[in-house]
């Protein structure tokens, strides 16, 4: 968690092997949810929070470090310099006006090295990059770089109001990549939002026309 990010699995991992050393019952996932809740209720007052989120990419599940502070620039002072700030501002606001939302690795690193502002070499931009992507602020895939799990759920808030990005019709946070109406509404739904809602009704969340294929949201 020194990252500020892990895989669900692998924290429900080190929560197993916790519980098997001091012989207690192995730690279910439910055992995970009950420890975070705890460690949240005393992390409260530091503005940290320990999230469960879903990658609307992948669908994996990771456990996240939140920064509560409600300035977005403040979740970052301390720990980045000015200029890794700005370059992470510029990679943010990128990425959000992106079509899709996602930029290419080598545009990213060409944007950096031509920037005044962040005068990072291109060794120096790629390695702070991949610092974030283990970090979990960003997420790459066939040298394409996406907005990370991390991000989302510590800056939510901002993208929503500063680059008025898709929201989920169901779950009303920020999404990247995920389903659309069936039906033909503008509804959006994230892939894991709209999983567990057809599981009760094959009706669209937003214009309530029912969706045949619902079912094959299911594989
Ligand atoms: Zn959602
Ligand atoms: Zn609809």
């Amino acid at each position: 968690m020194s990252r500020g990010t892990m895989s669900k699995t692998c924290a429900h991992n080190v929560l197993v092997d916790l519980s098997v050393s001091q012989n207690m019952s192995v730690a279910s996932e439910e055992d995970l949810e009950l420890v975070i809740d705890v460690i949240n209720q005393k992390i409260r007052k530091f503005d940290q929070r320990i999230d469960i989120v879903t990658s609307m990419y992948d669908g994996n599940e990771f456990v996240v470090m939140v920064n509560t502070t409600p300035s977005a620039i403040m979740k970052l002072q301390g720990t980045y310099t000015p200029h890794e700030i700005e370059y992470f501002r510029l990679l943010v606001k990128e990425i959000s006006l992106a079509e899709d939302n996602t930029i290419r690795m080598i545009q990213v690193l060409n944007l950096m090295n031509q920037n005044q502002n962040t005068n990072f070499s291109m060794s120096k931009s790629e390695k702070i990059l991949n610092d974030w992507i283990e970090e979990g602020y960003f997420y790459s895939d066939k040298g394409c770089i996406y907005l990370g799990v991390r991000l989302v759920a510590e800056f939510g808030e901002f993208l929503r109001d500063k680059f008025q990005m898709n929201t989920c019709d169901l779950c009303k946070e920020v999404l990247l990549k995920g389903v659309d109406c069936e039906a033909g509404c503008d509804g959006h739904f994230h892939n894991s939002c709209i999983l567990k809602y057809v599981a009760k009704s094959s009706k669209c969340p937003k214009c309530k026309e029912t969706w045949r294929d619902a079912k094959k949201l299911k594989t």
